[in-house]
């Protein structure tokens, strides 16, 4: 059984955003990391104190942006995030690089695609914000 609890701060990240949640069965104020897919994020926390699960709904995520979150910081992560994963997804398609990153048959660029696009927006933010290599 799922809960919709209340969302008290939002706190961004490049890839996500942690969320600070207050427990509806036992009113405990957690912190949870929310992946967020093109700016929507949509996931499940379960309360450390109780066990209840607290679900953030798509419209209760919104509402908490526009609550805690200048519009235009959001829109630049989402740029930002996109961004990165466009790099992510091309850099190891160079042909120099595709040879190298060879293990046996498995080819290790694609399989480090998601690790590495957190390390990328996280330059990107920097270099946005006119700071030094992160
Ligand atoms: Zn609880």
């Amino acid at each position: 059984m799922t809960h919709r609890s209340d969302i008290t701060g939002l706190r961004p990240d490049v890839t996500g955003v942690f969320v600070s949640l207050r427990c509806s069965g036992c009113a405990t104020a957690f912190e949870a990391y929310q992946p967020t897919v093109a700016g929507l994020a949509f996931g499940q926390h379960a309360c450390p104190r109780c066990g209840a699960v607290s679900e953030v709904a798509p419209e209760d995520f919104a509402a908490a942006l526009d609550r805690f979150l200048p519009e235009e910081r959001w829109e630049e992560l989402v740029r930002l995030t996109g961004e990165a994963t466009r790099v992510a997804e091309s850099w190891h398609q160079m042909p120099e690089l595709r040879s190298i990153l060879r293990h046996r048959d498995v080819e290790l660029g694609p399989a480090t695609e998601r690790q590495i696009v957190a390390l990328i927006a996280a330059g990107l933010n920097a270099a946005a914000r006119g700071e030094g290599p992160a």
